[in-house]
C-alpha cells in the first residue's frame, strides 16, 4: 500500500454514508495494537481512538464504528501477534475449519483462501489433504512462518487481481474413466478417476453422474472399454457434450502417457451451442496485453468458422466483453 497518510478523520458513515455521525467514546490517544514493548521508541506514534454512532434517530444506519482511519500499514505491516503462539488461539481456529469441512467437502485440489491469515495457524488447521491452502496478509514479519505447510502466501492486502496473478485462468478439471492399466496413471496426473469395477454403481446412480459432470470439464477414457464407459455414462455425458472425445485425443490406449494430454486441455477452449445459437468462451485477463487478447480471439475465431458448415456466413456478430462489462461488437 503505498498510500503515506497517518490518519484520517470519517466525515461520512462507513456504510450507509449518513453523515450524522454521533460522538459516544474517546479512548484517548493510544498505541495501535497492545503490544507495547521496548521495541517502542519515541518515533511510534499514538492515534486517536474514537467511537462514533451511526445516529438512528436522525435516520443513521446504527453502525458503531471507529471516527478514524489509521494508515493500514502502521497497523499491519508489522504484526507482534502470532495465531499459533497461543493454544486457546489454535484451537479456536481449527473449530473453524472443523466447521467448514463439515459444510464443504472439500476435494484434492481445491482451493481454500484466508484473508489476513496471519502466520498460516488457521490454513495448516485444514485436515484434507492435497488442498491448496493459500493466504494474504499484509504483516511481513509473519510471512516466513505463514509459508510454512502452505501452498502460497501473498504478502499485502487482499485484492482480486494479485490473487488472479498468482492463479491465472481457470484449472479445467479432468475426470478419467478407466481400467485397472491406467489406474495409477491416472490417479497421479487426473483430478478425478473412475475404475471400470465401480462403473456397475455410477450406472445405477445418475445423480451420481451428472455431479461428475459439474465437476469436471473433460473425461477421458480408456479406448478397450468405451463400450461400458458408454453404457454406464453415455445417458448423462453424452446430451452434455462430455463423453470423451476422440478428436481431442480424449480416447487413449490402455498404456499411454497422460500428462501430455492433461496439459492440453488446459490449453483447449471449448465452445458449444446448447439452447441459443450462440457459443461464447474466456479468451484471456486483463492482466493480458491488447495483442495477446487479439491473438486469442482470432484462433478461436478462426477455428470456430472452419468448423462451421456454412464457414464466415454463419456467424452473425461477434462480441467482446470484460466479465462484469458490457459487450462490444467485434468488427
Ligand atoms: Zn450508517
Amino acid at each position: 500500500m503505498s498510500e503515506s497518510f497517518d490518519f484520517k478523520i470519517i466525515t461520512q458513515c462507513r456504510v450507509c454514508g449518513s453523515k450524522e455521525l454521533a460522538f459516544i467514546l474517546s479512548l484517548g490517544s493510544i498505541y495501535v495494537s497492545d503490544f507495547v514493548t521496548d521495541r517502542v521508541s519515541a518515533a511510534e506514534k499514538t492515534y486517536p481512538l474514537e467511537l462514533v454512532l451511526c445516529d438512528p434517530g436522525q435516520g443513521g444506519c446504527g453502525l458503531l464504528q471507529l471516527r478514524h482511519t489509521v494508515n493500514p500499514e502502521k497497523m499491519y505491516g508489522f504484526y507482534y501477534y502470532h495465531s499459533g503462539t497461543n493454544a486457546m488461539m489454535r484451537k479456536a481456529l481449527l473449530d473453524i475449519t472443523t466447521c467448514a469441512e463439515k459444510k464443504i467437502d472439500l476435494k484434492k485440489g481445491d482451493m481454500v483462501l484466508d484473508i489476513g491469515c496471519n502466520d498460516g495457524t488457521l490454513l495448516r488447521s485444514y485436515r484434507k489433504r492435497g488442498i491448496k491452502l493459500v493466504g494474504f496478509d499484509p504483516a511481513k514479519n509473519l510471512v516466513p512462518e505463514a509459508r510454512v505447510g502452505t501452498t502460497k502466501i501473498i504478502n499485502g492486502y487482499f485484492d482480486y487481481e494479485a490473487f488472479e496473478e498468482n492463479f491465472a485462468g481457470k484449472k479445467a478439471s479432468v475426470c478419467a474413466l478407466v481400467a485397472q492399466e491406467l489406474a495409477s496413471e491416472a490417479k497421479e496426473v487426473c483430478d478425478a478417476v473412475i475404475l471400470q469395477e465401480d462403473f456397475q454403481r455410477y450406472a445405477k446412480d445418475k445423480k451420481a453422474v451428472k455431479k461428475l459432470v459439474r465437476e469436471n470439464a473433460y473425461f477421458i477414457g480408456q479406448a478397450n472399454i468405451m463400450p461400458q464407459v458408454a453404457s454406464a455414462f453415455g445417458r448423462v455425458l453424452g446430451p452434455k457434450g462430455k463423453m470423451p472425445n476422440p478428436k481431442a485425443g480424449c480416447i487413449v490406449p490402455p498404456k499411454a502417457s497422460l500428462k501430455p494430454l492433461y496439459d492440453k486441455l488446459q490449453n483447449t477452449i471449448r465452445v458449444s451451442a446448447k439452447t441459443a445459437p450462440v457459443v461464447q468462451c474466456r479468451l484471456g485477463n486483463e492482466k493480458m496485453s491488447d495483442e495477446h487478447i487479439t491473438q486469442n480471439l482470432k484462433v478461436v475465431y478462426d477455428q470456430l468458422v472452419h468448423s462451421l458448415p456454412n464457414g464466415e456466413d454463419n456467424v452473425k456478430a461477434a462480441f467482446l466483453k470484460l466479465t462484469m462489462g458490457r459487450p462490444v461488437r467485434v468488427k
